[in-house]
């Protein structure tokens, strides 16, 4: 069975054995580009119902030398599986938190919050909650304007301690989002037991919210359970009027999407909004 073993690896489908050998090669290459600073945090407004900034969320990017600027859902993946996330993640942390310290100095920008996005490895590390605390005495900055994104696998897998660690630092002002919200094995009954105060819509739903009837209704059920559990909700992914239109009229206050602007370097962000024409 051992030489059969040998034999598959040998005969192993070559398409496959590429992109292995990809993955190796971005994971010494991330390791590099992380101690050489090529990875850059960009942010993306999110509005609300007349169109002002509420907050930002961090979103990282890697610039490669040579493949150019690479998306996260290429190495985040890679990040997680290798442990990088770790480093990774406590960097991206520290970018915003300094961010917020620097926004409040100034009248104009000091209202503005930061979510910063969480990954599973990350948030399960013992230390995450002090590791936070740590960075915002570092930094400086407000817990009050830092959130954290969490998704629905991540607080499933070890509700107890997720609750503990949301816990402590809910009790230091943090706030906390579920992520891409409808798209995991959503529980309703945990979204009770969970210190949250916001979920965020999948952009899959909202997408095709003005042609597919199930979107539209799981769009709509969404608003309504965070209506009535107290939670915001944030519309992600808007990209059209329309799509802007529907949301608004059920009952939608917080909006992000190209709509209002895409992910972006610190410098090309305008806050607070300049008035755009017609309004
Ligand atoms: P996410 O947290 O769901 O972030 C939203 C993604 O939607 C971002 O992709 C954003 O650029 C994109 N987006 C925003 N508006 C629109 C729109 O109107 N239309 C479309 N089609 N897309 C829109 P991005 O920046 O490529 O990030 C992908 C994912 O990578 C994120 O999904 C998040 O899960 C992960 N990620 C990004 N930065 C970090 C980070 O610092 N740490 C961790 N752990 N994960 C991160
Ligand atoms: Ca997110
Ligand atoms: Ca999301
Ligand atoms: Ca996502």
């Amino acid at each position: 069975a051992k030489a059969a073993g040998r034999n598959t690896l040998r005969f192993f489908d070559p398409a496959m054995q590429a992109l292995v050998a990809e993955r190796t090669a971005l994971e010494a290459d991330l390791r590099h580009g992380l101690q050489r600073h090529e990875l850059v945090v960009y942010y993306q407004r999110v509005v609300d119902a007349q169109r002002r900034t509420v907050g930002v969320e961090a979103l990282v990017r890697w610039r490669h030398p040579q493949r150019g600027l690479v998306s996260p859902m290429d190495f985040i993946p890679i990040a997680e599986q290798t442990g990088l996330i770790i480093p990774l993640g406590q960097w991206v942390l520290e970018v915003a938190c300094r961010q917020l310290a620097q926004w409040a100095e100034s009248p104009a920008t000091a209202m503005q919050s930061i979510a910063v996005n969480v990954s599973a490895r990350q948030f399960r590390h013992p230390e995450f909650a002090q590791q936070v605390q740590a960075l915002l005495r570092k930094t400086g900055a407000n817990p009050q304007r830092l959130k954290l994104e969490l998704t629905e696998s991540l607080l499933l897998s070890d509700t107890q301690d997720a609750i503990l660690k949301m816990t402590e630092l809910q009790k230091v002002g943090v706030g906390f989002s579920l992520d891409d919200f409808g798209t995991g094995y959503s529980s309703l009954s945990y979204l009770k037991l969970l210190p949250l105060q916001q979920l965020k819509i999948d952009q899959s739903f909202v997408r095709d919210v003005l042609t597919d009837p199930n979107d539209a209704a799981i769009a709509r059920t969404v608003l309504a359970l965070g209506k009535s559990l107290g939670f915001g909700v944030v519309a992600e992914g808007v990209e059209t009027e329309g799509q802007r239109e529907f949301l608004l009229q059920n009952g939608c206050t917080l909006f992000q999407g190209y709509l209002f602007g895409r992910p972006c370097p610190v410098d090309e962000l305008s806050l607070p909004d300049q008035p755009s024409k017609g309004e």
